[in-house]
């Protein structure tokens, strides 16, 4: 047997931390206890209107602390969890909690994050359907958030889902756009109600004029389709100009907010944030 048929299909993460079949397994079986011992916990990242100002929906973003104190970031175990299956039960988990969570905080929008192997279970939507009326969650204030690679590998059963997913009243935002393939071409086989622009789209945009004239025109094409665009990892008020002009809807990144705890987002909302407020004493000022 070669070294790498020992290895995970998922390519990106092997390559960068060659974690061997062993370590993969031993990872799989920390979260799996990580579930059942209360160990993950969310936090949620304010997502800020251009025009108003103001706090309109929060990025729900997961996150797990291991019994020795060390903290793991999605991006290393959730493509764990999707290679072993278990997303699904973490991912049902995050929706519930998410949507209790949110049940406080009036009119705003609540965003989960979807992975590829959950929307290809075809039981996904029956789950959800549940969790909506289990939490008693309006269903018009969730919105899922799902990228290119969800769509790509099974777009039968994708386009299935998200259609009996959109009957709930549940919205679906494309997410991470302007990595990988996706390409505004893809914005026009597939219908979202967002498009969220990729931290390293914006930072690429504010640098060289291809990658602006690339963000311009996906907010064209997102224009023409009546969708909301929101741009992703808003560091600087420089960025922050440009997408602002470039006419996206929603700003998500530091310069405002980081991720925080949900007991933290009321005393966010219904006040106007923004340039003009930000100094030395300011709670919502970058650290
Ligand atoms: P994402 O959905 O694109 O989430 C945005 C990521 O960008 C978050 O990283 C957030 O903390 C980070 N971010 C936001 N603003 C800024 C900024 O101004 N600068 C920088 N440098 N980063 C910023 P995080 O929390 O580490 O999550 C990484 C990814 O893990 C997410 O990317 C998402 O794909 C995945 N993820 C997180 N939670 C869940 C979940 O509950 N389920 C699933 N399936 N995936 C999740
Ligand atoms: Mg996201
Ligand atoms: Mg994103
Ligand atoms: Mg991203």
């Amino acid at each position: 047997v070669s070294k790498r048929a020992g290895k995970m299909r998922c390519t990106w993460f092997s390559e960068a931390f060659d974690h061997s079949r062993e370590q993969l397994k031993e990872m799989d079986d920390e979260l799996r206890s990580a579930l059942t011992n209360g160990e993950f916990c969310l936090n949620y990242q304010p997502l800020v209107d251009t025009t108003s100002r103001k706090v309109v929906a929060v990025e729900c973003l997961l996150r797990w602390q291991r019994p020795d104190g060390k903290h793991v970031g999605p991006n290393i175990f959730i493509p764990v969890a999707e290679e072993s299956g278990l997303i699904n039960a973490i991912g049902l988990w995050v929706l519930r909690q998410a949507c209790q969570d949110a049940l406080a905080w009036d009119d705003i929008t609540l965003s989960v994050n979807i992975s590829a192997a959950q929307l290809r279970n075809p039981e996904f939507p029956i789950h959800l359907g549940h969790i909506l009326e289990e939490t008693g969650f309006d269903p018009e204030r969730l919105e899922l958030e799902i990228t290119e690679t969800c769509l790509v590998l099974d777009p039968i059963v994708a386009e299935r889902s998200l259609a009996v997913i959109r009957g709930f009243g549940v919205r679906v935002a494309l997410d991470d756009f302007g990595t990988g393939y996706a390409s505004i071409g893809f914005l026009r086989q597939f219908r979202f109600e967002k498009l969220k622009l990729d931290r390293s789209l914006v930072v690429q945009a504010g640098e060289d004029d291809a990658s602006r004239a690339m963000m311009l025109s996906s907010i064209t094409v997102a224009r023409a389709m009546h969708m909301d665009v929101t741009a992703e990892g808003v560091e600087t008020e420089e960025q922050a100009d440009m997408v602002r002009a470039a006419g996206c809807d929603q700003i998500q990144g530091w310069l405002y907010f980081k991720a925080m705890p949900a007991g933290e987002i009321p005393q966010h909302l219904n006040r106007p944030i923004g340039a003009q407020s930000r100094d030395d004493s300011d709670p919502h000022a970058k650290v």
